[in-house]
Parts: structure tokens; C-alpha cells; sequence
């Protein structure tokens, strides 16, 4: 794990979270993207090194809107950078982890993910990002 690629935040409108956080950040979002397979519609702000990612469901099935059904608008994940996707999540099983996707999976913003569930990380869902 090299460094927090990104924090993902669940929001319910996408066009307003954009705003608000542009007036926090004093930045635009570099980027907003769809991923149909997840259900999302996502932006990123560029903070340095790291990114914030604001995640809106865009439908009711959609894993943020279950989220933000049961705890509400919030931090949803945290992103670790990894160098070798496959050589973690081999790691990670072996150390106890609970893998919800063991294939690497594409993400927004050009990445493989792989998702740890909460259950094995006091509550936090985990991403592991690799560039592809
Ligand atoms: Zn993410």
C-alpha cells in the first residue's frame, strides 16, 4: 500500500455535493464519470497527492443508495494505491481479510479495484486501486 489514492464520499445529488465542494476545496472537479456496472455517477478534486470522490447512486439498487439509505450521505470508503493488485488481495486473504471481489473489477477514473469488506476492517469499507 503506497499511499490514500482517494476518500469516496456518498452523496445524494451530484450536481449540488459538486458545487459545495468546489467552494470548500477552491477547486473544480478535474473529472465526473458513470460507471453503469456500479451504479454510480462519480466526480473527482484533485488534493495533491490524494482525491476526493464524491459518489452519487443512479439507481435505487445501487450500493450508495443502500448506504446512504442506512447511514446516510457520508465517508464511504477509503482508497489505497497499490502496486500489484493480485499480490495484495493474495496477501490480504491469507492474512484474514474478507475479499468481496477477488477479479480485480474496473473502477472510475482508469482503475482496478478490489473491495475488502467492513466486516474485517472495523467498519471501513476498503478499496485497493491499481492504475491500469
Ligand atoms: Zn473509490
Amino acid at each position: 500500500m503506497r499511499k490514500i489514492e482517494h476518500l469516496g464520499i456518498a452523496v445524494k445529488d451530484l450536481t449540488a455535493s459538486n458545487e459545495l465542494f468546489s467552494k470548500l476545496l477552491n477547486v473544480p472537479p478535474y473529472k465526473t464519470e458513470s460507471v453503469e456496472s456500479e451504479g454510480v455517477n462519480t466526480a473527482f478534486f484533485q488534493m495533491g497527492e490524494t482525491k476526493i470522490e464524491l459518489l452519487e447512486a443512479t439507481n435505487p439498487d445501487s450500493p450508495i443508495a443502500k448506504f446512504i439509505e442506512k447511514r446516510g450521505e457520508g465517508i464511504h470508503h477509503i482508497a489505497f494505491d497499490v502496486t500489484d493488485i493480485y499480490a495484495e488481495v493474495a496477501r490480504l486473504k491469507a492474512e484474514g481479510f474478507t475479499v468481496l471481489n477477488e477479479t480485480p473489477k474496473p473502477g472510475a477514473d482508469n482503475k482496478l479495484v478490489v473491495f475488502l469488506h467492513p466486516k474485517s476492517t472495523n467498519g471501513v469499507l476498503i478499496e485497493l486501486c491499481q492504475e491500469k
